[in-house]
C-alpha cells in the first residue's frame, strides 16, 4: 500500500469496491461521500459512462503505439484540445504540450524542460533549482529535490544545486481568511535574496505550487505570485507553476494561472485531466520555451526525454471524453458558483472544538486542527478515521483536514460534508 504506514495497515485495510456520482461503495457495502474528489482528481464525478465508452472503444482501436520516432493522432488531437484551454487564456501562449503519466513526471519533465531551454538559449550556466518548504512536487528525485516535505526527503539523496524559497503559512497573521490572505507577499523576495546569493546565471527555474494541496491548503498571500513572477521575469528564471492540484477547475477557473491572473513560463497538470480514469499527465510550456529548443541553431540540443506511454491513447481517449464533459457541463468554471456557499459553510466551523485555522479557495478547504503537543498529527488521524466511519472521506496532513469534492457536488451533498465533519470534531478527543 503506497503511502501508508503498511506494518499497522495489514490489520484492517479499507477497500473500496466500486463508485459513483459523488459516492465510494466500500467492499463492506458502506456508502462514502467523496469529499477529496478521489485524491483531488476525479472532477466530474466518479462512474461517468461517456469516458468508460471512449476507453473501451479505444482498446479495440488502438491499444498502444511506440513513442520512439512513432506517434498517433489521438495525441495531437488531445494536445490540440488542452491546447485551446490552456492556462492564461490564448495571450498566455502555454500551449505547447507534453504527456507524461502521472504529477511526478509531469514535475521532472517540467524541470528538464526549463534545462534544456536554458541551454538552446546559451545560458547553460543556469542549472541551479528552487522549489520551496513545504512544496509537494511529487516523488521523482527532480520533485523531492525542489520539494519541501521533509519526510518525502528524509531518507534519500536530492540533486545537487537546489534551493528553497520560505514558505507562506502564517496562521498567526493571516487566520480564518476569507480568500486569499493579506499577509505575505514580501516573502516572495526570497528569490531575490537566492539571486543575490548564487548569481541569476546559475539559476534555471523556480517551481512552486500556487495553491499548496498535499500540504494542508495554503493559500498565496495577494501579490505573492505577481511578485515572484516580476523577480523571476528580471533574472531570466523560468517560473513553474505545479497545478496538479489547482487544475482542470479545482478553484472555479480552468487553472489557478487564470484565477489568479499571473502566467508563468510552464505549467504542470496530471488528476483531473483524465478525470483520474486513466493515469496521465500534461506539461504545457510556452511557445517561446518550444521556439527556442525548434528554432535554435542546429547545435542546441533538442530535449531528450519521454515516457513509453508518453501519450497513452488510453489516456488520451479518456482526456479527450473527460474535457467533453468538463465543457459540456461547465465544470471547469462551476466552482467559482458554488465557492461562496462553500466558502460560508466552513468557515461557519470557526470556534469549533480543536479549529486553529479555516483556509478556502474555489471548491477546496483546509481545516487546520490544534496539534495534541504529545502527538503531533493524532487528531488529523481521529478525524479522518472518524468521517470515514460515519461515511464522508477526507483527507488529512497531519492535523489539517483537506476536502476538494468532484465539481458535480450539489449544495444538499456540500451541506452534509459540513454536517458530518462539524460531528465529528464535536466529539474528538
Ligand atoms: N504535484 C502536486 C502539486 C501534487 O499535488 C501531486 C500529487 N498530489 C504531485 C505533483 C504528484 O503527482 P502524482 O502522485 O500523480 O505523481
Amino acid at each position: 500500500m503506497p503511502f501508508t504506514a503498511n506494518r499497522q495497515f495489514k490489520a484492517a485495510p479499507r477497500l473500496l469496491g466500486s463508485a459513483k456520482g459523488m459516492y465510494y461503495t466500500t467492499v463492506d457495502g458502506d456508502r462514502v461521500l467523496d469529499g477529496t474528489a478521489g485524491l483531488w482528481c476525479v472532477n466530474a464525478g466518479h462512474g461517468r459512462a461517456e469516458i468508460a465508452e471512449a476507453v473501451g472503444r479505444q482498446v479495440s482501436t488502438l491499444d498502444f503505439a511506440p513513442t520512439f520516432q512513432m506517434g498517433h493522432p489521438l495525441a495531437f488531437e488531445f494536445a490540440e484540445r488542452l491546447a485551446a484551454i490552456s492556462p492564461g487564456g490564448p495571450e498566455a501562449k502555454l500551449d505547447r504540450i507534453f504527456f507524461t503519466n502521472s504529477g511526478s513526471e509531469a514535475v521532472d519533465t517540467a524541470l528538464k524542460i526549463a534545462l534544456a531551454y536554458q541551454r538552446a538559449i546559451g545560458q547553460g550556466s543556469r542549472t541551479r533549482l528552487i522549489g520551496r518548504e513545504r512544496g509537494y512536487h511529487g516523488v521523482g528525485f527532480g520533485g523531492l529535490s525542489v520539494g519541501g516535505m521533509v519526510n518525502n526527503r528524509r531518507v534519500f539523496p536530492t540533486l545537487n544545486g537546489t534551493d528553497h524559497l520560505r514558505h507562506t503559512h502564517d496562521p498567526a497573521r493571516n487566520s480564518f481568511c476569507e480568500g486569499q490572505p493579506e499577509h505575505g507577499a514580501e516573502l516572495a523576495d526570497d528569490l531575490e535574496r537566492l539571486v543575490q546569493l548564487h548569481g541569476a546565471e546559475t539559476i534555471a527555474a523556480v517551481i512552486v505550487e500556487p495553491v499548496a494541496g498535499s500540504t494542508g491548503v495554503l493559500l498565496p498571500p495577494k501579490g505573492y505570485l505577481e511578485r515572484l513572477r516580476a523577480i523571476a521575469s528580471k533574472h531570466g528564471i523560468v517560473l513553474i507553476f505545479d497545478e496538479v492540484i489547482s487544475g482542470f477547475g479545482r478553484l472555479g477557473a480552468p487553472f489557478a494561472t487564470d484565477y489568479f491572473g499571473v502566467v508563468p513560463d510552464i505549467v504542470t497538470t496530471a488528476k483531473g485531466v483524465t478525470n483520474g480514469v486513466v493515469p496521465m499527465g500534461a506539461v504545457f510550456a510556452s511557445r517561446a520555451i518550444h521556439d527556442a529548443m525548434m528554432t535554435g541553431p542546429e547545435n542546441v540540443i533538442e530535449l531528450f526525454h519521454g515516457y513509453t506511454y508518453s501519450g497513452h491513447p488510453l489516456a488520451c481517449a479518456a482526456g479527450i471524453a473527460t474535457l467533453d464533459i468538463y465543457e459540456k457541463e461547465g465544470l471547469l468554471t462551476r466552482g467559482a458558483e458554488l465557492a461562496e456557499g462553500w466558502r460560508n459553510v466552513w468557515l461557519a466551523l470557526k470556534g469549533s472544538r480543536h479549529v486553529a485555522d479555516i483556509r478556502t479557495i474555489g471548491l477546496v478547504v483546509g481545516v487546520e486542527l490544534a496539534s495534541r503537543p504529545d502527538a503531533p498529527g493524532a487528531r488529523g488521524y481521529e478525524a479522518f478515521v472518524e468521517c470515514l466511519k460515519r461515511g464522508l472521506l477526507i483527507r488529512a496532513s497531519g492535523d489539517i483536514l483537506a476536502l476538494s469534492p468532484p465539481l458535480i457536488v450539489e449544495t444538499g451533498q456540500i451541506e452534509e460534508m459540513a454536517r458530518i465533519f462539524s460531528s465529528v470534531i464535536d466529539d474528538l478527543a
